[in-house]
């Protein structure tokens, strides 16, 4: 007897080959009906006999294809209508319950064969099928059809059409299907003139364009990337002053992983994540080199001890390893500074003109710009530090309605985030929104986000902070909307409720967010909270002394300035910083003004951010005294801490951690000769037990045993692994980030959470 069903299944499944896949196998099984396409998800009718039904679900659930991710199926009888075969329908756009848009995704093994094999595609540098290729870079409106992409311009040959439109074709309906025949073509251009557009001169030319040192930019997935010999320090350092770019570390892309194997220590976890569907960039210990293996340019990372890994995604990597010598590239943002990443031809000319001695660019338009996404593996997970290429626009499913909320993040390291019935939908990183650029890019993307998903803001979120930019955007969004609600959120409660919303906490907890800036209620800089509370609010319970920072945001770029503070608060005036060697280089005229500042407590904010006593304590070992970009002193000191060291300084836990002891006790062993090792092991112990000691008596204090670790600070290898076996041997949960950043970056998670339970208890 014929039985027939009506089933809705959402999740990842757009853009990733799962219609055919339906199709293929509804035909194996020998069912009738129909497959369609909506921007809600993918419904399917389906009948025949009951057994071959139950293959069909069977089949379904554990043969979907590698880039598709079913979060829910909802599966209905209804009666059989009697369908004379099986049919994909034309995709429907039904509702504005939009589900997934899939992220962008690295080339398949099947289509780096094309290359080599396949006429139409030999050394096709922008081959894709209907399991790898862009996705969200190229997507201007739902439903993910050719016609709403940034393919729509380039009319398919025959031999893609008839790939597109047969079934059993691995490129079955993969809208962006394109040949040398027919596609988009990468072009070089040296000193702004088109050279080339045949793959084989431009890989020969490139290969010897990195060999003699020379800097390139190519054009990628989300944007234009600059790169050159990452073992040729000249290179290494012309790239940083054309790029202005100081000190900031910069990425790597290997060959091969045996060729990352000679520079990087990694485990099996690290390597899943190198080789995952993401390809991110990855944290990764970088290995003392044997005299035989040629090493890395220092200029890449000053010596920090890890380096910025990943693993070729593009099919014009591959086309590029395959002629070059060098086993390693930078491959960093093409773009000065801070600024947005470089995505058009038209401005990549001008841009690149005195930066790159080459350029390669493709005709294929970006529109959605990403940067690539930075990962760590701490605790044997994969934690995403910065969220953008390979996760970006996957939602976030919660526990709780955000329909129509609106977050504006921080500022610095801004993410915003839109709510779509359950969902979370962050934002690719956007950047500091100080830039006039990263602001028009912040204000862009929230068009294209709310437009693509079909939100109506009704409650818009922002951070207290009065003067971040994200702020300043929520309130023109009121003003402009008078209908909207607005709700402004403590930074340091949005990222806690960040890491609960991911792990579906509401509360109540114990909070503890340790990073370097947020505005507190009380006007005072915080970032060493302990807070116990909830969505809806949340009680300070603890925080590190404050410390002034003489000349403000100067003390951050300047952590000198910081280690004279930190001595003034522990010694006052008596303090002797001459005796300091690392401070030494500041010079004395500098330095006793430093201290009049804090003696008449002149331009000195008063902060208790995590970050300022890593800064603090890296200044006085002369590893840092002045950071090149956010957060430099605290990492450098991280990467010089000696592991095996177990002593630790003695603070003061009461209603603030006091430091002033363990300053005291870190100029003492100084004095006594003792190195920067043991003295940054011997503070990060420190930080640990001080976390430990006041989370404890907040726990007994409260009946609470849920720890939410949030902040910049949670990066910290040695920090975030010592203190979470600590907790985890007390029997207390430690709830840690994994999804999103732990810094600035999740902010838009947490302020959309809280948004929700504000909502929920204003409604009548
Ligand atoms: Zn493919
Ligand atoms: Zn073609
Ligand atoms: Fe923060």
């Amino acid at each position: 007897m014929n039985k027939a069903f009506h089933i809705v299944a959402f999740g990842r499944i757009q853009g990733v080959g799962f219609r055919p896949f339906i199709y293929r196998i509804a035909h194996k099984y020998g069912l009738k009906g129909w497959v369609l396409n909506t921007n809600r998800g993918v419904t399917i009718e389906v009948e025949g006999p009951e057994a071959s039904l139950n293959s069909f679900l069977t089949a379904f659930r554990s043969e979907i294809p590698a880039a598709a991710r079913v979060d829910e199926i909802i599966t209905e009888e209804i009666p059989v209508r009697g369908f004379p075969g099986f049919k994909i329908l034309p995709s429907r756009d039904t509702s504005d319950e939009v589900t997934e848009i899939c992220p962008d995704i690295p080339v398949c093994n099947d289509c780096l064969r094309d290359i080599e094999r396949q006429e139409r595609r030999r050394l096709y540098g922008l081959v894709n099928c209907a399991h790898c290729g862009p996705r969200f870079s190229i997507i201007k409106a739902l439903p993910y059809d050719r016609a709403n992409t940034t393919m729509q311009e380039f009319t398919m040959c025959n031999g893609c059409k008839a790939e597109y439109e047969n079934i059993l074709d691995r490129r079955f309906h993969a809208q962006p299907v394109a040949c040398n025949v027919c596609g988009p073509k990468y072009r070089l251009r040296v000193n702004g003139n088109m050279v080339s557009d045949d793959m084989d001169t431009i890989t020969d030319a490139i290969s010897e364009f990195i060999t003699r040192g020379n800097i390139i930019a190519v054009k990628g997935i989300g944007g234009f990337h600059l790169a050159c010999d990452a073992f040729n320090s000249a290179a290494v350092s012309e790239l940083r002053y054309r790029k202005q770019r100081e000190s900031k570390p910069f990425a790597v892309m290997f060959r091969d992983i045996l060729s990352l194997k000679l520079h990087a220590e990694i485990n099996k976890t690290e390597e899943d994540l190198l080789n995952s569907w993401s390809r991110p960039i990855v944290l990764l210990k970088q290995k003392h080199i044997q005299e035989a293996v040629k090493s890395l340019a220092n200029e890449l990372n000053g010596g920090l001890g890890t380096i910025g890994a990943m693993l070729p995604y593009m099919p014009v990597h591959y086309l590029l390893f395959s002629k070059l010598e060098t086993d390693a590239i930078v491959l960093t943002s093409g773009n000065i500074s801070d600024e947005p990443i470089i995505t058009s031809n038209i401005a990549a000319e001008s841009f690149f003109n005195g930066i790159a001695d080459a350029v390669i660019d493709h005709e294929r338009e970006i529109y959605n710009r990403l940067d690539d996404s930075v990962t760590r593996v701490l605790l044997d997970k994969p934690r995403v530090l910065r969220r953008s290429r390979g996760f970006v626009p996957e939602s976030i499913l919660l526990n709780r309605p955000v329909e129509g909320i609106v977050a504006c993040g921080a500022e610095l390291v801004n993410c915003f985030g839109i709510g779509k019935g359950n969902s979370a939908i962050l934002s690719q990183h956007i950047g500091d929104l100080k830039n006039q650029p990263t602001l028009e890019f912040f204000t862009e993307s929230m068009n294209r986000f709310t437009n693509l998903f079909r939100v109506s803001p009704y409650l818009i979120v922002h951070d207290l902070h009065p003067e971040y930019l994200s702020t300043k955007y929520a309130l023109d969004f009121k003003n402009d909307n008078p209908a909207v609600d607005i709700l402004a959120v403590q930074h340091h409660h949005a990222h806690i409720a960040s890491c609960m919303a991911e792990h579906g906490l509401d509360g109540p907890v114990i909070g503890i967010a340790m990073d370097g800036t947020g505005f507190g209620t009380d006007g005072h800089i915080w970032g060493s909270e302990f807070l116990a509370g909830d969505l809806n609010s949340f009680e300070r319970i603890c925080h590190f002394d404050y410390l002034p920072l003489p000349g403000g945001d100067l003390a951050i770029k300047e952590p000198w300035r910081t280690a004279i503070a930190a001595l003034h608060y522990s010694y006052g005036k008596q303090a002797d910083f001459e005796s300091v060697p690392g401070l030494r280089a500041i010079g004395e005229e500098k330095t006793r003004l430093v201290q009049e500042m804090l003696d008449y407590k002149f331009n000195c904010p008063l902060s208790c951010g995590a970050g300022r006593y890593f800064d603090a304590v890296s200044a006085l070992l002369g590893i840092c005294l002045q950071q090149g970009y956010e957060g430099e002193a605290p990492m450098k000191l991280e990467a010089a801490a000696d592991l095996s060291v177990q002593d630790e300084y003695q603070f003061m836990a009461g209603t603030t951690v006091d430091f002033r002891n363990v300053f005291k006790m870190i100029m003492e062993d100084l004095s006594k000769g003792k190195g920067p090792g043991y003295i940054s092991a011997r503070f990060h112990n420190t930080v640990i037990s001080a976390i430990f000691e006041v989370a404890g008596r907040i726990s007994e204090e409260r009946g609470l045993k849920k720890i939410i670790l949030s902040g910049g600070m949670f990066q910290n290898k040695v920090i975030l692994e010592k203190l979470a076996g600590r907790f985890g041997r007390s029997g207390l949960e430690v709830f840690i980030h994994e999804k999103v950043p732990p810094n600035d970056g999740g902010i838009a998670l947490g302020q959309l959470v809280i948004g929700s339970a504000w909502r929920k208890r204003n409604e009548r």
